[in-house]
């Protein structure tokens, strides 16, 4: 129970890699709060959390729209009358070469991943401020560190997560709030699921390890980020990938 009565947030977290997150903070004590544009997904991953014992809310949440986010956390405060632990997972894909790349593709991509992760660091920024404590962490792409064809929109949002991890590292540092972040690398859910199945099979022979990750492979990140054992850790970012890109 190393988050015993801590307060965590996790946006996009009724599904893949966020619920999975939600699940294990909650195992170790945290009360969870999961906003998700998909509500009703939202509040059964909530019922399940609810039948290990945790407290939780589950919010209709865009994270593009300001308002929306600062309503969410205006919520949490008044149920929980804190908010220690900012997890940031909420992404999407769109995918497409350069030249066949619309606006509204590079917009979307770069508005729910870089834009919507802004909106919810600088909503929380505030109370955990407030508490002298915090904890943000937030889910990038090894595709943010070695780019890939194809994802010119995916790969620029996750290394713009990167970059607004250490400077908001630096600037919540000397109010105790850690910031890092988490680049999977090929994890199984149901955005990875609809990739072409010779495209899987070239990308596991890249993988040390030869296996995709699972959810939970990102969660243990997650929960060591969230946890005390990682206290002295800020402006990182720990690639969880089985040895596809090393630096
Ligand atoms: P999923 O698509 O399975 O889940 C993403 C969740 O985020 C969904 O519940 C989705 O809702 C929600 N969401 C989408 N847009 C918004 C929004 N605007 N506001 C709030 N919630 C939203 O993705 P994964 O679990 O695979 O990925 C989670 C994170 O991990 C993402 O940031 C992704 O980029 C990153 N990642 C994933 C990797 C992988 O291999 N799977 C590898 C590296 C990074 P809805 O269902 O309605 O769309």
């Amino acid at each position: 129970m190393i988050l015993k009565d801590k307060v965590a947030l996790v946006t996009g977290g009724a599904r893949g890699i966020g619920r999975a997150i939600a699940l294990a903070l909650a195992r170790e004590g945290a009360d969870i709060v999961i906003g998700d544009v998909n509500k009703e997904e939202a509040a059964k991953s909530c019922l399940e959390i609810e039948s290990l014992g945790r407290k939780t809310l589950a919010l209709g949440m865009d994270v593009t729209d300001y308002a929306n986010v600062e309503d969410a956390v205006n919520k949490i405060l008044d149920k929980f009358g804190k908010v220690d632990i900012l997890v940031n997972n909420a992404g999407i894909t769109k995918d497409n070469l350069l030249l066949r790349m619309n606006q509204a593709d590079w917009d979307a991509v770069l508005n729910v991943n870089l834009k919507g992760t802004f909106n919810c660091i600088k909503a929380v920024s505030r109370p955990m401020i407030k508490q002298r404590t915090g904890r943000i962490i937030s889910i990038a792409s090894i595709i943010g560190i070695i780019g890939n064809p194809g994802q010119a929109n995916y790969a620029a949002s996750k290394a713009g997560i990167i970059a607004l991890t250490k400077t908001a590292a630096k600037e919540l540092a000397s109010r105790n709030i850690n910031v890092n972040a988490i680049a999977p690398g090929f994890i199984q859910t149901e955005m990875t699921a609809k990739l072409p199945e010779d495209l899987k099979n070239k990308m596991k022979e890249a993988i040390p390890l030869d296996r995709f990750g699972s959810p939970d492979d990102v969660a243990a990140a997650c929960l060591f980020l969230a946890s005390g054992d990682s206290s002295y850790i800020t402006g990182q970012t720990i690639v969880v990938d089985g040895g596809m890109v090393m630096a």
